[in-house]
């Protein structure tokens, strides 16, 4: 059997068939016509669609078009399959590749993959190719986009789709049987799906936090002190909600990790699977750091332009009186900055190190250092960094308006009680522990396999 198969590929492997001289069709026959491939198009009106194919290629009714070639990439509409169904009997033994992608999830009951299947039950269909888009099709081997992903039953089909994509230039990633096309399908139609908590978590920080400042800062003075500051919404109140979001986004990076630590360490095992809120919290840091990253740029920017700020020209104008140099002053106005820096520095570290492109130059002790390690360091900077704008304001009574504590106040709770939390599990007992945990050891195999047994905390 799969003898036969092998001769059919040999003789005809070099020419493949289109159907279809839409958008698809055509970019799909261009890029195989430069691959070296012999490409002929299944169309239904041969005669009026010869002009727009390209160059090289060949275009013939249906039924004459699929005895040219074993291979044939199916580029019309699910909602046309129907024309294939007087085909069958040609279509046998083919390998047909189903292209289609839907407008909506769940559009129809069946992946189009597994309907194409049901029409045409002599062929061998393979899913494939839906992920790309004509235009980056059309775009040649320079397209960013090199990835392929295909699903089918029969492993020839399958192996006979690879070698056409890796010879256009993809690498090409088989996704296991013909059930898995749904997802396949629903793959183009997604929304930025790992970004939807993170931007959903910044969104909601940042309207509370604009909000209770907004109230504390602004309604405040003029409810009190009938004064109008207003104009400060701008500039003084984002400078504020951009580092209060970014050192509570970064915080919430961190918090997965030591979280599931304490739960390995309380089950006493790793092989219990996570909950899923905790998995799927896990699964969205980098994004959830990245957004850190873009708050701390901003926060950077609002920062630098404090001088040419009008309010600030007019107040240093206006406050001539001479004050004494204060060292405690300058020593905590240095310090705060320059951790600032320190800490902006390795943020963006962070942010560039999470980059497909440099995690691939990395072995996973330097990636789990820069993220791990760094990562850690980087929270404890930016913590210091807000502690020291917050100087000795915390004891001051004036500061907590309306009995409401200041929004730096609020935003040191998380990245505090993370760092509290980290401090426990680097402790050499309880790191111990952890570290055993995760090479594979669990509490009760001690019991049941005495000779396992160590004492872990001696
Ligand atoms: P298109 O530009 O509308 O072309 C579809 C082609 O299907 C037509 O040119 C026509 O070719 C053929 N066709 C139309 N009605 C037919 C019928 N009743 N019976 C038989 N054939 C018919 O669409 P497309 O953008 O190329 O997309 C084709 C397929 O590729 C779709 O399933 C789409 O989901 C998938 N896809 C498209 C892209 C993209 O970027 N465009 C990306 C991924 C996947 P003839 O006139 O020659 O018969």
């Amino acid at each position: 059997m799969q003898k036969t198969f092998h001769c059919r590929i040999s003789t005809t492997s070099e020419r493949v068939c289109v159907f279809g001289t839409g958008d698809m069709g055509r970019s799909l026959g261009l890029r195989l016509l430069q691959a070296g491939y012999g490409v002929v198009f299944g169309s239904r009106r041969p005669h009026s669609s010869s002009s727009l194919i390209p160059h090289g290629a060949q275009v013939l009714g249906h039924a004459a078009a699929s005895q040219s070639a074993h291979l044939i990439f199916i580029a019309v509409q699910r909602e046309h399959y129907d024309f294939l169904v007087p085909l069958a009997n040609q279509l046998k033994g083919k390998v047909l590749v189903d292209l289609s992608n839907n407008l909506r999830k769940n559009q129809y009951p069946e992946a189009n993959a597994e309907y194409l299947q049901s029409l045409v039950p002599g062929a061998e269909v393979v899913k494939g190719f839906n992920t790309l888009s004509a235009w980056s099709l059309q775009n040649g081997p320079s397209d960013a986009n090199r990835q392929v992903y295909i699903c089918g039953e029969s492993v020839e089909a399958k192996q006979a789709v690879i070698a056409v994509a890796i010879k256009l230039g993809f690498s090409a990633l088989d996704q296991g049987f013909l059930s898995v096309a749904r997802e396949l399908e629903d793959f183009p139609l997604q929304l930025f799906p790992q970004w939807r908590l993170p931007l959903r978590i910044a969104i909601g920080l940042s309207a509370a936090f604009f909000f209770y400042l907004l109230i504390r800062d602004i309604i405040y003075a003029y409810v009190t002190q009938s004064k109008d500051i207003s104009f400060r919404i701008m500039v003084s109140l984002a400078n504020k909600v951009c580092p209060i979001v970014s050192l509570i986004m970064l915080s919430l990076c961190y918090l997965p990790g030591v979280l599931a630590s304490f739960l390995q360490l309380y089950r006493g095992t790793k092989y219990r699977r996570f909950p899923d809120w905790l998995d799927r919290w896990m699964l969205c840091r980098k994004q959830l750091g990245l957004l850190a990253l873009g708050f701390a740029f901003l926060h950077v920017l609002y920062t630098l332009i404090i001088p040419i700020r009008y309010y600030v020209r007019f107040k240093a104008t206006e406050q001539n009186r001479t004050t004494q140099f204060d060292t405690t002053t300058a020593w905590r106005g240095d310090s705060y900055l320059s951790l600032g820096i320190l800490g902006f520095g390795l943020y963006v570290l962070l942010g560039i190190t999470s980059l497909p492109s440099v995690i691939n130059t990395l072995s996973w002790r330097e990636f789990s250092f820069i993220q791990s390690k760094l990562g850690h360091l980087t929270l404890l900077l930016c913590t210091a960094h807000t502690y020291l704008y917050g100087w000795n304001r915390f004891l001051s009574s004036s500061t907590y308006k309306w009995y409401t504590p200041p929004g730096y106040m609020l935003c040191l709770v998380l990245p505090s009680v993370v760092l509290l939390l980290k401090l426990l599990l680097i402790t050499p007992c309880v790191d111990r522990t952890i570290t055993r945990i995760r090479q594979g050891w669990e509490r009760g195999a001690d019991q049941r396999n005495p000779k396992d047994s160590q004492p872990l905390i001696p």
